[in-house]
């Protein structure tokens, strides 16, 4: 019988330049620097050469990112952040760390994203901050949420935890708004051999208060002169790693693309299989959207084809949160979480590998 299709394999990717990753560490072991070195310094550089934006600062997560991006960003006497409920919880998790209200709003059926329709009916006066997810790596219409915002005084963070190197109709995803926020999570499309994340910035100043809030609030050494400061640190090793992958990324993107728009084009209604115009997606998930996702995860299964669900319970129906949320109803983003499907998607995927999914989502119907 065939292998099983995996949905991801790192080892792949790691075995792909095994001897530049043991480069990568070898130059860290013979610094001697281990935390906010030479490496990350480097790193920030480099990205933010390759975003087009002033300047990057590395955390320890993407998590991190969004949560000193939300503290950096809000301005006084605002104490509410809104986001989508569709995108994992990581930007609510980051909201209330930094000890503010989330407000969440519906997306759009059409990419499963915030829009102005969708935003502005819960931009109410205590909200400070917008978080937008470029969610499966698909770039969200994100200009006219910013003039919104700038109407308002409103900040706008991007997060493109998984869409680094998606162009928007403007610019490159994570630059358009005030901050955008990267993870470097192994499974993301520029992952570490374990946790880190940035965030992007154009304006000095706000760069300026994330570097402090990612060390304790620290304007110089010993001296905190911003409160509200936790430790989340770049590492030197994941710094070096990160970048002997950089130079990668795009070969990675495009095989990516390649990879979902051929999905694009196999699947047959009642599937459809959310793919975007060429440079606004870098295909982190393939996600097909189903009425039947059941059946369309059993006939998978029975082809030897793994499948996921990114993400099967929305931000306001988590046990945990469920207190915060009362009343709160998301038709859009509720349907969307029963019919999402995700398809094997990673650049090392074998052609034959490609070719099986494609047949599978042929025969559906
Ligand atoms: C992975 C992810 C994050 C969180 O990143 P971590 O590095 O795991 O903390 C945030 N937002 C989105 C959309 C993600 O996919």
């Amino acid at each position: 019988m065939a292998d099983w299709v995996p949905l991801n394999d790192l080892s792949r990717s790691i075995d792909e330049h095994r001897d530049e990753l043991s480069d990568a560490f070898r130059d860290v072991l013979r610094s001697g620097w281990l935390v906010l070195g030479p490496q990350v310094s480097a790193l920030e550089e480099e990205l933010a050469a390759y975003l087009g934006c002033a300047h990057v600062v590395g955390v320890a997560s993407g998590t991190d990112a969004l949560m000193l991006s939300i503290q950096a960003a809000m301005p006084p006497g605002r104490s509410a952040v809104v986001t989508a409920a569709n995108a994992g919880g990581y930007a609510t998790t980051a909201i209330h760390r930094a000890g503010y209200a989330a407000r969440l709003a519906d997306v759009e059926e059409a990419d499963h994203c915030l829009s102005v329709r969708t935003v502005e009916p819960v931009l109410t006066p205590e909200v400070g901050v917008v978080v937008v997810t470029h969610l499966y790596g698909q770039a969200a219409r994100v200009e006219p949420i910013r003039d919104l915002c700038r109407h308002r005084e409103v900040a706008l963070i991007e997060d493109c935890a998984q869409a680094l190197g998606a162009h928007t109709a403007t610019g490159m995803a994570g630059t358009i708004g005030d901050l955008g926020t990267l993870s470097f999570y192994p499974t993301k499309n520029l992952g570490a051999l374990g946790d880190g994340g940035a965030v992007a910035a154009n304006s000095a100043e706000l760069a300026d208060r994330v570097r402090r809030l990612r060390q304790y609030g620290w304007t110089t050494k010993y001296r905190v002169g911003v409160d509200g400061g936790c430790n989340s640190r770049l590492d030197e090793v994941q710094a070096s790693i990160l970048r002997s992958r950089l130079p990668r990324l795009e070969t990675w993107n495009r095989r990516r693309r390649d990879i979902l728009s051929r999905y694009v084009h196999a699947a047959r209604p009642p599937v459809r299989v959310l793919g975007g115009a060429a440079t606004e997606h870098v295909a982190h998930l393939a996600v097909a959207v189903c009425p039947q996702r059941g059946r369309l995860a059993d006939h998978l299964a029975a082809h030897r084809i793994r499948t996921d669900v990114h993400y099967p319970v929305p931000d306001h129906h988590q046990p945990a949160w469920a207190d915060r949320f009362t009343g709160v109803s998301l038709p859009v983003t509720e349907r969307l979480a029963q019919q999402v499907l995700t398809l094997p998607l990673f650049p090392q995927m074998h052609e034959d590998e490609v070719e099986r999914v494609c047949q599978a989502l042929a025969e559906f119907c």
